[in-house]
Order: C-alpha cells, then sequence, then structure tokens
C-alpha cells in the first residue's frame, strides 16, 4: 500500500491522479489533499478519500471546510505555510506535484528534504531552481519521476539503459491550438482561443504556455535537470498528433520512443505504480486511424518564447527563474484580458534583460530574484 499525498489535488493533475487512485483503491491510500481556492470540491474528494489532512491554501474558507469535514476525524490546514508543514509529515509515501507555478517549488523541496518519491507534475520547481532540487534529491535519496508526458516517456526510455550515454533526447510538441499562424493573427488572439488546446486538456496557465510554446522551453530546462543534459543534447521537434510523446537517441544512433493515445492519466498512472506498470482498461492505440505521424521543425520566428528559453537554458544561474516569474505574471495577465498574446513574449524578454544575472543562486536568491523580476514584469503591464 502505497500512501499518496497530493499537492494541488483540485486540479487538471489532481483530480486525474484521484481517478487513477480510485480504481486501485487496493494499491494506494491517500494521505494528504491540498488545494488553493477551491474548497467545495476540495470537501468531496476529501469525504471520498478519507485522507489523514487536507489544506486549504485560502484562509477566508478554513471555517467552511472545517464545519464541512467536522464529522470526520480529518485535520484541516490552511494557509500557504501549511502545505510546507504537511510535507513534513512522516505519514506518506509519495508525493503528487501538482501545484501550478513556483507555489510548488517549497511543499516539494520540503518532501525532497524528507527523502519522498516525488511524482512530480509541477515542472516549474525544476525550471526556478533545478540544481539544489536535483542536488538535495540526491543528498536525501529522493527519487523524482516524472509525470509531464515528454518527460514520463524520456524515463520510460532509460529503464534499463543506466549504463548507456544519451546523445540527444527529442522532446515532441503538439505546436498547440495557434500551429502555423503568424503574428499578424497571433495579434488578435484572446484568452479563450489560448485556451482551446487540440490535443490535451490541462489547467489554464500550462494551456497558454502551450499555446506560446513556452511550455516546450520549460520541458527544456527541466529535462536538463532530470536526465543531467548539456543544452546541446536536448532536442523539440512539432509532432501535431501527440501520438509519440518523446524520444531518446543512444550513441549507436538508435532512437527509442514512448508512444500512445494523448492521456495524462498513463504518466500519472505509471509514475504512482513505478517500477510496476498497472494493467488499466484505458481505449488502446490504433495506428489504422493515424496513418500520418507528421513531424516539423518549431517556428521559432513566430514563437519566440522557445527561443527565450533556450537562451535562460544556456545561461543558466537565475535566468530561467527569472523568465519563469515573468511569464507567470505575463499569462495571469493574458488570462484577465490585461494584455495581448503577442505581449506575453515582450513581458518575459524585457524582464530577462532587466533582472541581474547571477551565475550560482543560493536557494534564497532564487527567492529574491523571482520576487524582483515578478515586481518588474507587474510594471510592465501597469498592475
Ligand atoms: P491546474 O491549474 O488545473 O491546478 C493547479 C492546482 O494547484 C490546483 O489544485 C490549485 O488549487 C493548486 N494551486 C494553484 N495555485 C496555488 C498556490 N498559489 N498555492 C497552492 N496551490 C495552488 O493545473 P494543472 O494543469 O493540473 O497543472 C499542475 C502542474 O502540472 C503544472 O505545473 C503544470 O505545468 C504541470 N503539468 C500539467 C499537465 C496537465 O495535463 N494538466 C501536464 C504536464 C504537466
Ligand atoms: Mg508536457
Amino acid at each position: 500500500m502505497k500512501r499518496v499525498a497530493i499537492f494541488g489535488s483540485t486540479g487538471s493533475i489532481g483530480t486525474q491522479a484521484l481517478d487513477v487512485i480510485r480504481v486501485n483503491r487496493s494499491l494506494f491510500e491517500v494521505e494528504v489533499l491540498t488545494a488553493h481556492t477551491n474548497d467545495e470540491l476540495l470537501v468531496a474528494q476529501a469525504l471520498e478519500f478519507s485522507p489523514n489532512a487536507v489544506v486549504i491554501v485560502d484562509e477566508s474558507k478554513y471555517t467552511k471546510v472545517k464545519s464541512a469535514l467536522a464529522s470526520t476525524d480529518i485535520k484541516v490546514f490552511a494557509g500557504e505555510a501549511a502545505l510546507e508543514e504537511v510535507a513534513d509529515f512522516d505519514t506518506y509515501d509519495i508525493m503528487i506535484a501538482a501545484i501550478v507555478g513556483f507555489a510548488g517549488l517549497k511543499p516539494t523541496l520540503k518532501a525532497v528534504q524528507k527523502g519522498k518519491v516525488i511524482a512530480l507534475a509541477n515542472k516549474e520547481t525544476l525550471v526556478v531552481a533545478g540544481d539544489i532540487v536535483m542536488q538535495k534529491a540526491l543528498e536525501h535519496k529522493a527519487p523524482i519521476i516524472p509525470v509531464d508526458s515528454e518527460h514520463s516517456a524520456i524515463f520510460q526510455c532509460l529503464v534499463g539503459e543506466s549504463r548507456n550515454p544519451v546523445e540527444r533526447i527529442i522532446l515532441t510538441a503538439s505546436g498547440g491550438p495557434f500551429l502555423g499562424k503568424k503574428p499578424n493573427f497571433l495579434v488578435n488572439v484572446k484568452r479563450d482561443h489560448a485556451l482551446q488546446h487540440p490535443n490535451w486538456s490541462m489547467g489554464a496557465k500550462i494551456t497558454v504556455d502551450s499555446a506560446t510554446l513556452m511550455n516546450k522551453g520549460l520541458e527544456m530546462i527541466e529535462a536538463k535537470w532530470l536526465f543531467n543534459l548539456r543544452p546541446e543534447q536536448i532536442e523539440v521537434i512539432i509532432h501535431p498528433q501527440s501520438v509519440i510523446h518523446s524520444m531518446v537517441q543512444f550513441e549507436d544512433g538508435s532512437i527509442k520512443a514512448q508512444m500512445g493515445y494523448p492521456d495524462m492519466k498513463l504518466p500519472i498512472q505509471y509514475a504512482l505504480g513505478f517500477p510496476e506498470r498497472l494493467k488499466n482498461d484505458f481505449p488502446r492505440f490504433n495506428f489504422r486511424k493515424y496513418p500520418n505521424l507528421s513531424f516539423e521543425e518549431p517556428d521559432y520566428k513566430t514563437f519566440r518564447n522557445l527561443g527565450l528559453a533556450i537562451e535562460a537554458l544556456q545561461a543558466g544561474g537565475n535566468k530561467a527563474c527569472v523568465l519563469n516569474a515573468a511569464n507567470e505574471i505575463a499569462v495571469w495577465a493574458f488570462l484577465k484580458n490585461r494584455i495581448g498574446f503577442l505581449d506575453i513574449t515582450a513581458v518575459v524578454e524585457k524582464t530577462m534583460a532587466a533582472i541581474k544575472y547571477i551565475a550560482r543562486p543560493s536557494l534564497q536568491e532564487y527567492f529574491d530574484s523571482d520576487a524582483e523580476a515578478r515586481n518588474f514584469a507587474a510594471t510592465l503591464i501597469k498592475l
């Protein structure tokens, strides 16, 4: 029986993780659930899965959650600091890190320092402070198993290959809803259009990141830390069908790919079950329905976020932390219809140029860089 703590249980990844657990009740026990503001869903999940503890980050919702769970012995915590407090519990084995954005870093780091297994969906944790997180994971023997579909694919391709160096990895990208579009079209794109992803149903932030290709840039940085790669070993190819989830090429030129329908439940289940593969009844892939799998070069000129992320990947230090912070502010403003689609890139680019570069930041310097970048980006947007 694995005891699971789901941080961000009310989101797209969190609810799908609970879908996986619901049909594998003999293998997994839910120990912790956390939510930002969605108290109603958190309470419903708690009543169904009877965790030891829940956290509602929005403190104004505490009384509501507490009284809804009054007839149970579930402990209720509130506030941001409670996330770290609960991540420090001895009573769980595996954390599903499914909070979105920089907010996921502190609780995930706490779990790493406790030597927990981390099923990592929250890519921003590695984008912001990948060197420190991976170093601590090594020190505290905390396995990090990726949930991001591309990284899960690479992880799966690497099983049994520990003695064989990787020559390069190829991250596939769907291209998002605006594949093939040019700036004259993108300038008029609105929130609702950007939120319609062709292949995946995900939270709002990552859906916008997929439309701007920032998501693929963040994933390049995530891959660098997870698989200990040099920037030039990481390639991106557009593959609109999202059937090949990513590939690894070894030194003999052989390429391994992991394939299937785009369904996040599979990488979530793989991370939860690892090293076992759990039997399921998900639809099986039918090659006859996909006679054409296609591949093309990303349009770096139009989707400039990808180039900015590569710049951060190559620069190292606090560059990716700054890129991430500016992007979070810009995407939030875009979702509120405060700025246009192409302004997201402008905000990120200007913020990256303005914030002082630090080659080897301490954890505190990462937090400071994040705060500085957020403030700077907010002044650009005139928030
Ligand atoms: P989401 O917006 O659907 O859910 C986010 C979750 O985090 C919610 O439970 C919310 O309550 C919580 N949360 C939000 N802000 C918070 C804060 N400030 N403090 C504490 N909790 C907070 O997001 P998602 O799509 O599930 O994505 C979660 C993470 O997984 C992201 O890092 C994303 O990049 C990554 N990811 C998601 C998918 C996907 O298919 N959705 C795929 C790959 C990777
Ligand atoms: Mg992904």
